[in-house]
């Protein structure tokens, strides 16, 4: 049987772990922290959507992100200290632009995809997660951002996402809590949301029940690899040992730090870390309960996301700040989501709030990185952006079947040169 191993246990770790158990692999997952979950895919927006697979290379877009790089309750933030790695990756992002189109419809087909294997695998494995299947409802409060929001679904509809549109009073009637002004919006109802730190833990233990193993508080420091073996060396937290194992085979899942551990064995994943905060929003009461919406939100001027996490938790996430590996706290962008709750909610009651900040590994093609490495046993399901809960049960399968086809579990791994459509699903 072949031994993979896997970088990172957040949610591309384990949905890739769970994707090469099923596959007969013996997988070992390593990372850093002391549980999975616990970095980007801990507290993010919870939207399972479809409907938001627009990426960010656009023109107008970027003209919007640079009138708010002036305003500083703004839900973009740009840190202008010079920074080799920041500024080349915005040039990346920049060439991009051509590619806007075909990225969008892309992401929103992998979007589907994704969906029906992470159902199926919550039911088979008995996850809960919070999952409300109410649908994401999109708000516009002004006709030039409606307008644009139109032009979006032309490419939304061609990769297969059916959102229709919708006036103010049908908004009303979708989600009856909703305030504020509102000039229009968008429905789709076969989006979702549920808690990724829940459905990671829940799938983590379906990984061990499949025989996977998981080595936490253990930090990959190298990968070295002589073209048949991959030699990993990490190191314990309790300890500080440094310990090796060697494998077949490697799938880099490590977010924010896929970018050094891929340059160690050659390869190039430009990955950015792209803050973005959410508050948790506690329900004490009754009143707050009731009034605290049920079907998930996406306004698109604020750039704020939400959805409800069983009765008593509503979760508002946002912002994107370019400010390197940070993971401060700042009150002064936390406010803002405050601000928005209590405008478009003002009944629920705001006074326990838990604030997070992660950050977004983000490709400049805000397309994930899924494929093979230039040296043999390398291999990369990574690099998700603004949409790793969405897309990661996706990507997982396509790894897990590149893997199976250049590394059959159970035949030696003889292939020797690996074959250019392959190098390309990268
Ligand atoms: C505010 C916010 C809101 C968001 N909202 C949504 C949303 O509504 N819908 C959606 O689809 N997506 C959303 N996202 C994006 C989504 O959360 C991420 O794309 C996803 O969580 C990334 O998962 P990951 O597995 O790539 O990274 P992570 O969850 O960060 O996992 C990487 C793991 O690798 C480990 N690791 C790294 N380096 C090493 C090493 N050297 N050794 C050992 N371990 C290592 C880390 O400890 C970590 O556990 C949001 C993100 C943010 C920040």
């Amino acid at each position: 049987m072949k031994n993979i191993a896997v970088i990172g246990a957040g949610i591309t770790g384990v949905t890739t772990c769970y994707a090469l158990s099923k596959r007969g692999y013996k997988v070992t997952v390593f990372d850093k922290n002391r549980y999975a979950a616990m970095q980007t895919s801990f507290a993010n927006g919870g939207q399972l959507s479809a409907s938001n697979a627009e990426v960010w290379t656009q023109m107008s877009t970027i003209m919007k992100g640079l009138k708010w790089m002036f305003r500083k309750d703004a839900p973009l933030l740009v840190n202008p200290r010079p920074q080799w790695h920041k500024y080349s990756w915005m040039t990346e992002f920049l060439a991009q632009i051509p590619n806007y189109e075909k990225n969008t419809v892309e992401s929103a087909r992998l979007a589907i995809a994704a969906r029906e294997h992470l159902f199926s695998w919550a039911q088979e494995e008995n996850i809960e997660f919070d999952l409300e299947t109410r649908g994401i409802l999109h708000i516009y409060q002004n006709q030039q951002d409606y307008d644009h929001a139109t032009k979006v679904n032309r490419l939304l509809s061609m990769g297969g996402l059916e959102r229709h549109a919708v006036s103010a009073d049908e908004m009303q009637a979708i989600e009856p809590s909703l305030r504020g002004d509102l000039y229009g919006g968008y429905f789709t109802p076969s989006d979702s949301t549920g808690d990724i730190h829940k459905y990671t833990r829940g799938l983590e233990k379906a990984c061990t029940r499949q025989g996977a193993h998981f080595i936490y508080d253990a930090t990959v420091q190298k990968l070295h690899t002589d073209g048949s073996q991959v030699r990993i060396d990490f190191a314990q937290a309790n300890s500080g040992d440094t310990q090796t194992e060697t494998f077949d085979g490697v799938v880099i899942c490590a977010g924010i730090e896929s970018r050094s551990l891929s340059a160690q064995v050659g390869d190039r994943v430009n990955i950015y870390p792209v803050k973005g905060y959410s508050i948790t929003v506690e329900l004490p009461d009754a009143v707050s309960q009731q009034s605290a919406p049920w079907v998930s939100l996406l306004d698109d001027n604020a750039k704020i996301v939400t959805s409800r996490l069983g009765l008593r938790r509503f979760r508002i996430a946002g912002t994107a700040e370019f400010n390197g590996e940070n993971y401060d706290i700042r009150e002064d962008r936390i406010r803002p989501m405050v601000n928005w709750c209590r405008k478009h909610f003002p009944d629920v009651d705001t006074e326990h709030v838990v604030p997070w900040a992660g950050l977004r590994p983000m490709m400049p093609n805000m397309m994930p990185r899924v494929g093979i490495g230039k040296l043999p046993g390398i291999y990369y399901n990574t690099g998700h952006g603004h949409l790793g809960w969405t897309l990661s049960a996706a990507t997982a399968e396509i790894v897990g079947d590149i893997v199976s086809q250049t590394m059959p579990a159970e035949l030696d791994n003889s292939l020797g040169t690996l074959s250019e459509p392959l190098r390309r699903a990268s």
